[in-house]
């Protein structure tokens, strides 16, 4: 068997590429040809800041085909096109036996990149090693590049899930990216009236506006905004995508009295808020985490019958090989790029 190639954050700025043996699969275990992999936010905030993780999670929004399976996996076979999930619930754990499935504190491991049989990077790779009960069956009417963004569009769908959204709700989402372009119709199928959208970015803005948000403005224009949509009562639901910290407040300046603030960003640094107001408002937060097994199933659906569409999120698909100088780019502000994939088979 010839060796892997994959591409590692091995410091700030600095992309790798290394080579590791291939092994057959152990019990319980696939091994997976990647064919896409998508960049997240959390692998350019790691370029950027040097703050690595964990090396698997470097390269989590993949699609491949399964190449060898290891003894005792049952449901998938060789040839078999599957996506990067969580396990399910594993029954067994504190969360497990408190019938906090949905918390898991094993399959939130396995998202976390602790996977026991991963090597030591992830899907910016031509072939990785997983638990089969980690991937799940690509829907067959998805292309390469909508499965390979199956795993942020459950990040999406776990958020709205979570948010307590009812029919009609005015809603906001905060920043158009991968993860709020994927919300913001998540949040029209579970029934949201208007959705506006607020980004700095006038490309984003306008595919926020194919995509079904009834206006897309700059957030010098978003308090304005929101009122006259609102009658000056602020938005049901603010869904925060940006993960910048001061936009926490903003968020819930944003908000009705009694309002929803979602935290569907990873706030990297600590965030410095105006408590009386969230006093003042009443305001109740949820916050969102990852998905379940079950979540990826769910928001597959969804993009398999188009009513969540990703295609128009893909803006390119780069080599291996250019991941260091893609990073650098992504990394430098304010782009119109969404969804960058990378194919390790093209050189
Ligand atoms: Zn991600
Ligand atoms: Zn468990």
């Amino acid at each position: 068997m010839s060796d892997v190639t994959a591409a590692l954050i091995t410091a700030k700025d600095t992309v790798t590429l290394r080579t590791f043996p291939q092994a057959a699969p152990p019990p319980g275990g696939v091994a997976i040809d990647i064919r896409l992999c998508g960049i997240c936010g959390t692998d350019i905030h790691s370029f950027a800041s040097g703050h690595l993780h964990s090396p698997a999670v470097c390269g989590h929004e993949w699609v491949g085909m399964v190449a060898a399976t290891g003894a005792g996996v049952d449901g998938l076979r060789e040839g078999d096109r599957v996506v990067a999930a969580v396990p399910p619930a594993c029954g067994s754990c504190p969360e497990c036996l408190r019938r906090l499935g949905d918390y898991c504190r094993t399959a939130s491991l396995v998202a976390r990149g602790r996977d026991p049989l991963a090597p030591p990077y992830g899907g910016f790779a031509g072939r990785i090693m997983v638990q089969a009960t980690r991937v799940m069956r690509a829907h067959p009417d998805l292309t390469d590049e909508v499965a390979a963004q199956v795993e942020p569009a459950t990040v999406a769908f776990h958020g709205v899930r979570r948010s307590r959204i009812t029919p009609g709700d005015t809603v906001v989402v905060q920043g158009a990216g991968p993860i709020g372009l994927l919300a913001l119709q998540f949040a029209r199928t579970a029934g949201a009236g208007d959705v506006l959208v607020v980004e700095p970015s006038s490309a984003r803005r306008r595919l926020a506006t194919e995509l079904g948000a009834i206006n897309a403005v700059a957030p010098d224009e978003a308090a304005e905004c929101v009122q006259d949509h609102t009658q000056g009562l602020g938005a049901d639901l603010v869904i925060e995508c940006t993960g910048v910290p001061r936009l926490l407040q903003t968020a819930v300046d944003l908000a009705c009295s009694g309002g929803v603030v979602q935290l569907l960003s990873f706030l990297s640094e600590p965030a410095t808020i105006s408590a009386d107001r969230w006093l003042a408002k009443q305001i109740t937060v949820v916050a969102s985490n990852a998905y379940t097994h079950d979540d990826f199933r769910r928001a597959m659906t969804f993009l398999a019958d188009g009513r969540v569409q990703a295609e128009p999120l893909h803006s390119r698909t780069v080599r291996l090989d250019e991941l260091e100088v893609t990073l650098r780019g992504l990394s430098a502000g304010p782009s119109d790029d969404i969804k960058v994939l990378v194919d390790p088979r093209r050189s």
